[in-house]
């Protein structure tokens, strides 16, 4: 029998209620249960593929090929599990189906409405959704804050799902209380109100985790208990952290997990205590380290600020982050700008005060020639670097350039009609473009990389076949792979149905990894990806 644990949010956005639904499902793990969540964006998009990460934050890709939501990367690496498609409905993902459906006559000729169609389609892929993973528990986070049109039908769906099933499903509301200033005093009105708009939707909480700067004392419990018709116990401290992976240690704390036991009548099966535990030491660790890794983030930053960044490039932070840790260390990320390296070249020796430098994903020239003066610099002046996609792209026509000496060697991407494009469009991509089809049609997801013997990446991975996860429409081109292994370039990992290039290497360096494909998706607070924690390996080197 599966249970159905929605999670939706109270007074405002940005309150941490995806890691809140990640660490909800940690601490089920903790008690023996398996769980799986979903992430409900309300947006009419399809997807987030198409969204600019500067708006957005981080598109996450999933095994399965789907562009998604950055919460699905932080239920991935908190549950330590791959979700797919099935964990992921947007509102555009639901009409879509309807629509399609009422073409093909699938409802029988009656008119499709909006109440209960549309709720029902969400209903069953939350359904689909436990079938599939065969999850003792379903989280679904309702993206979005109460008493906002957009999430309405969810809550709806929400709703007729414990009408159906009132044993089986439980809500949780994620609220904020606000210390303001001039009070000086937690305020607990705002989530007064938010489970009043939460009750306009037929919906009462049962749990309310009570999201503040500071913990919440006795007399706050008790307020939001009698004005929000939960029991005190329900009511959970949820203050501020230095790492997001304390949470589901202060959950704990707070019985969250004992709690959610006890209102569907569940035991705790004991076996699986070693979960928090494991999770309690990394805190340990990420709360006493203090020697710094530092590690370099070139790419284009101008009028973005640090906040905007660090959202649009989570899963490489925290990849950094975790095999940082690893070693006992302190990561410390700064962002440099690559256009500055373009007006004044000499400024790329900032470089070498860094343990490591990483070029992430990216689109479009502005900023890509920066990028190429700073690659150069860390293969000639041997600075750990690593590549991701567009880094791996940049890195192919450095070489290409400055040790093959193929003038003007670029990217497809830039210059769709020069010569010498060492990267070129994959020629499937082509008829996608002309045809402007760009929803969900880059090459995503899983693919097979077949590693050579002997590589730094084999001597990361110790293994032959991996996979990894990829989104991009270039690739490096085929004419040139003979010449630029001829002189030195190392293809280590080769996608063996396809024979595309998927990492290169330099030799004779302490550490020169790039890929083609994104490996910052897949790493574990507690399984650091093997390219991430060699990188930071040899980083460490270079220091001493
Ligand atoms: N722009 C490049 C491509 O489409 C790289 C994409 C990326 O870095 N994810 O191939």
């Amino acid at each position: 029998m599966t249970r159905y644990i929605f999670v939706i949010g109270g007074v405002m956005s940005g309150i941490g209620k995806g890691i809140a639904t990640a660490s909800i499902g940690k601490i089920l793990q903790s008690k023996g249960y398996k769980v799986t969540a979903i992430k409900v964006d309300p947006y009419v998009n399809v997807d987030a593929g198409t969204m600019n990460p500067i708006e957005h934050g981080e598109i996450f890709v999933t095994k399965d090929g789907v562009e998604c939501d950055q919460d699905i990367g932080n239920y991935e690496r908190f549950l330590d599990e791959e979700l797919t498609t099935n964990n992921y409905i947007t509102t555009g993902r639901v009409y879509q189906a309807v629509i399609n459906r009422e073409r093909n006559l699938e409802y029988g000729g009656r008119c499709v409405e909006v109440v209960p169609d549309i709720p029902n389609e969400a209903i069953y892929r939350i359904k689909k959704a436990a079938r599939i993973t065969k999850a003792d528990f379903v989280l679904i986070e309702i993206g979005g804050t109460v008493g906002e049109y957009q999430n309405m039908l969810f809550l709806e769906a929400a709703r007729m799902m414990k009408l159906h099933h009132p044993q089986n499903v439980l809500f949780i509301l994620i609220s904020y209380l606000p210390v303001p200033e001039t009070i000086g005093e937690m305020k607990t009105k705002p989530t007064q109100q938010a489970v009043k708009w939460l009750n306009m939707a037929g919906i009462q909480p049962s749990i309310i985790i009570a999201r503040s700067k500071f913990p919440l004392d006795y007399p706050r419990k008790k307020k939001i208990s009698v004005f929000c018709n939960v029991d005190q116990k329900d009511v959970i401290s949820s203050p501020d952290v230095e790492s997001i992976y304390e949470i589901p240690v202060n959950f704990a704390r707070e019985r969250l997990g004992d709690r959610i036991l006890h209102k569907f009548g569940l035991p705790s099966k004991k076996s699986s205590r070693s979960v928090l535990k494991k999770w309690e030491r990394l805190v340990k660790t990420i709360k006493s380290v203090k020697e710094p890794v530092k590690i370099a983030m070139v790419g284009k930053y101008f009028e973005t600020g640090e906040f905007t960044l660090m959202d649009s490039y989570i899963s490489v932070i925290e990849a950094i982050k975790h095999a940082s840790w690893y070693f006992k260390r302190k990561p410390e990320i700064q962002w440099l700008s690559a256009e500055v390296y373009e007006k004044n070249p000499r400024a790329v020796r900032e470089l070498r005060e860094f343990n490591g430098v990483i070029v992430p994903g990216g689109f479009g020239y502005r900023g890509a020639e920066g990028k190429i003066k700073a690659i150069e610099f860390c293969r000639t002046e041997k600075i750990p670097y690593l590549g991701l996609c567009f880094g791996m792209q940049l890195a192919v026509i450095e070489f290409a350039r400055h040790v093959v000496g193929i003038k003007g060697a670029t990217s497809g991407e830039f210059f769709p009609n020069k010569k010498n494009k060492v990267i070129d469009i994959m020629p499937d991509q082509k008829v996608l473009l002309r045809e402007k089809r760009y929803g969900a049609t880059m090459r995503l997801g899983d693919y097979l990389c077949k590693i050579k013997r002997g590589t730094t990446s084999f001597k990361a991975y110790k293994k032959e076949l991996v996979l990894e996860r990829h989104r991009h429409r270039y690739e490096l081109n085929d004419d040139f792979r003979e010449i630029l292994e001829k002189k030195g370039l190392v293809v280590a990992g080769v996608n063996p149905e396809r024979n595309l290039v998927e990492i290169i290497e330099h030799k004779d360096h302490p550490f020169f990894v790039a890929t083609q494909f994104h490996p910052e998706y897949k790493s574990r607070p507690l399984r650091p990806h093997p390219l991430f924690r060699e990188f930071i390996r040899a980083g460490i080197k270079k220091r001493s």
